[in-house]
């Protein structure tokens, strides 16, 4: 059984459809990429998994369970799952320490000096050690995707979503925020992220899933998508990156 599995799944903001019926599999440990033109719909996409955007039809199960179910409990979903955004991540007023260590334990009721401790040796592992008193904005834009993305494992979640994480960035940042979602692959992370980093999806995707207006045009592992490209609209895009 898939870990997250979308089927069916439709999202339309007034007039618009912009999800027209995703079927969409996620298996454990699985690297997904989401790509696609701007507008095609991954952003509203990963925010359905996370339950932050209602669907108009479909289902989406999470390790089996319907957490499109209107009676699910969306903190409890969420809390499985990590997420990190291109943009406003962190919290301002609070340390790198605080930021990293709240959900965990506000939502995951963990001890303070457990979550601290785990915190730490995180962000030790990234080289943020001497940072954690530093409030955000002493950071640089990489420094600070990486907290985020530290703060969304801390409770091991069963699944990582990540939407752009390195758009915002300088290109100089780009590098170490992607080594850290090459390492968190590596670890066996199951990880579904939109981006439009080609060369890394290449590298760090098992699969790469082409949205074109809503729905799933092509998808397959990057060898073949980005080598033998079947549709005339995945190769359009692809060669925008050329
Ligand atoms: P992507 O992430 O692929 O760029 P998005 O999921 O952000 O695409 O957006 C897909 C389409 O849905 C866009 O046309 C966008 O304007 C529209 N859209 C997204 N969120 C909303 C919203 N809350 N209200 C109305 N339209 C929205
Ligand atoms: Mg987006």
């Amino acid at each position: 059984m898939s870990l997250l599995s979308l089927s069916g799944v439709r999202c339309d903001f007034g007039e618009r459809q912009v999800l027209r019926g995703i079927d969409l599999d996620v298996d454990r440990h699985e690297v997904v990429a989401l790509v696609g033109a701007s507008g095609s719909g991954k952003s509203t996409l990963l925010r359905t998994v996370n339950l932050l955007e209602h669907i108009d039809d479909g289902r989406i199960l999470l390790g089996g369970e319907d957490i499109s179910d209107p009676r699910a409990d969306a903190d409890r979903v969420r809390s499985r799952i990590g997420a990190v955004f291109q943009h406003y991540n962190l919290f301002p007023h609070l340390s790198v320490l605080e930021n990293v260590t709240l959900a965990a334990r506000l939502v995951h009721r963990m001890p303070r000096l457990a979550a601290e401790e785990r915190a730490r040796e995180l962000l030790d592992s990234i080289g943020l050690a001497e940072h954690t008193g530093a409030f955000p904005d002493r950071l640089s834009g990489g420094q600070q995707q990486r907290v985020a993305i530290v703060r969304a494992i801390m409770t091991e979640p069963e699944l990582l979503l990540l939407d752009e994480v390195t758009s915002a960035l300088d290109p100089e940042l780009v590098g170490e925020v992607l080594e850290l979602v090459r390492r968190l692959a590596g670890e066996g992370t199951t990880i579904l992220m939109a981006t439009h980093e080609m060369a890394f999806a290449r590298e760090v995707a098992d699969r790469v899933v082409f949205l074109d207006e809503g729905r799933v045009l092509e998808q397959g592992p990057p060898a073949e998508f980005f080598g033998a490209p079947r549709e005339a609209r995945t190769r359009e895009f692809l060669a925008r990156f050329l």
